[in-house]
């Protein structure tokens, strides 16, 4: 209940709009082959440590997918770029610009050197220095399609010592900590020390973990119980219990209440980077190879943009990062912890939790860059005008779209989901 920290709005705010108008339109988006489908390397090794092993409960795999639509699949071939049917030509998007490594080495294999003086290699260079993630290389023989409805987000049985340890890295090692801090882990209750960029950071995390672990509660393993609809795979439902455990006021020292209502912030962030670049993402062409499809999900895509543009109490970036070079290097520090929580996914051991951690981080990042990296600030007309290569700073890759919508997806149904464990435990 009541405000969310940072922001102008209430929790009632969100919920009723979220319930009513975001997630209906949003989870009917969801099921569209173009946002169905994303493609992810889950073999790379973590960066950081000695991998713990991989999880070897049958609820963390994540399974092939076979069947994937030939619009999406001539996006980026072995050999280079199907031009004809390439989704990435037709959405005027570019492959992954996140990285500088990948975005250059896309370059090197889809166009010739030659054809690539020294202006564009500084302008594909510059453009991965706005991003706040590092995507995977999409080209790489490791990376392959999952069709994410086959996988849904929900509980695997990761627990213990390796999923600590990467929620442990993450704040200890990448939040900005308050000076004075009493506990050993995760202790944010003095974040009123630090300044608005710090708590943001903090609290879109928080509200990312959040989210997952609603998730979890709202989609258990429940197969010794009745009631629910039984699975081949298991009997899946609420578990009020586990929702409690995490998030109740006195089982948590109060802190639950205040990680749900982190989770309202991250909502509010995504919420305001798909209203800024609304007029960039209706003009693209979300191409399957279906037109008939395809134009169904331009309107739909339009009409979740109008409903997302018409909410009233959006968060102001432009409250953030200001003040000279002091706010300048600030951004830096942001962007650079947060890439590096993008690497930590890596790391994680179940491929279920590694594939929605990634989608979701790489959402998220795609968020900042939007609201951040200064590129969508001019209106679009403008952003049209430049030359070709100057365009790429506003574009985003499939990849980068499929995880904004997706992890946005997410915070709203863990939003709606709240709505039906305040319900049962009232009951
Ligand atoms: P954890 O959730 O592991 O939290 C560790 C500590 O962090 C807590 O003790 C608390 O001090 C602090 N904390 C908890 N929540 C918050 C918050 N919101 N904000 C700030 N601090 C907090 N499990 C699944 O079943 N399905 C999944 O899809 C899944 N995906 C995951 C994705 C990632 C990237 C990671 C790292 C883990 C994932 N997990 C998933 C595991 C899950 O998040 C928990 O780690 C696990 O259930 C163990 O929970 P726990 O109660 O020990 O506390």
């Amino acid at each position: 209940k009541g405000a969310i920290d940072d922001c102008s709005c209430s929790v009632e705010t969100i919920d009723s709009f979220n319930n009513l108008k975001i997630f209906p339109r949003l989870n009917s988006l969801l099921h569209q082959n173009f946002f169905r489908y994303w493609k992810v390397n889950l073999k790379k090794k973590c960066p950081f440590w000695e991998d713990d092993g991989k999880c070897a409960i049958r609820y963390c795999s994540v399974q092939p997918c076979t069947d994937i639509p030939e619009g999406i699949k001539g996006a980026v071939t072995p050999n280079g770029i199907d031009k004809s049917q390439s989704l990435d030509m037709k959405s005027h998007m570019t492959v992954s610009d996140c990285d500088t490594e990948n975005a250059l080495g896309y370059l090197n294999t889809t166009l010739s050197k030659e054809s690539l003086d020294g202006f564009e290699r500084w302008a594909a260079h510059d453009s991965a220095q706005d991003s706040f993630c590092y995507l995977d290389d999409e080209s790489s023989v490791d990376s392959e399609y999952v069709d994410l409805l086959l996988n849904p987000e929900r509980y695997t049985g990761y627990v213990g010592p390796s999923a600590h340890r990467i929620w442990k890295s993450i704040y200890q090692e990448n939040c900005f900590k308050p000076t004075q801090s009493f506990r050993p882990y995760a202790d944010f209750r003095n974040i009123g020390e630090l300044c608005l960029e710090k708590r943001a950071f903090y609290r879109a995390i928080s509200g990312l973990h959040s989210s997952i672990n609603v998730h979890l509660a709202a989609h258990y393993l429940l197969s010794d119980k009745n009631g629910f609809a039984e699975s081949k795979d298991g009997v899946w439902g609420h578990n009020v219990e586990e929702f409690q455990r995490r998030f109740d006021p006195e089982l948590t020292g109060g802190e639950g209440p205040l990680r749900l209502k982190n989770l309202y912030f991250v909502y509010l962030l995504e919420l305001r980077a798909l209203a800024k670049a609304a007029p960039y993402l209706e003009s693209l062409e979300f191409y399957t190879g279906n037109e008939e499809i395809d134009s169904d999900v331009r309107k739909a895509v339009e009409d979740l943009l109008a409903v997302i543009q018409s909410f009233p109490e959006h968060f102001r970036e432009e409250t953030m990062f200001t003040g000279g070079l002091q706010a300048t290097k600030l951004k830096e520090e942001f962007r650079e912890h947060f890439r590096n929580i993008s690497r930590i996914m890596d790391c994680v051991g179940c491929d279920k939790c590694r594939l929605w951690g990634k989608l979701q981080v790489t959402g998220l990042g795609t968020a900042l860059k939007i609201l951040f990296s200064g590129n969508f600030d001019q209106p679009l007309d403008q952003q049209l005008n430049l030359s070709a290569v100057k365009q790429t700073k506003f574009q985003l890759s499939r990849g980068e779209i499929v995880s904004l919508f997706n992890a946005f997806g997410r915070l709203s149904r863990s939003i709606m989901e709240l709505d039906n464990f305040r319900q049962e435990i009232l009951r």
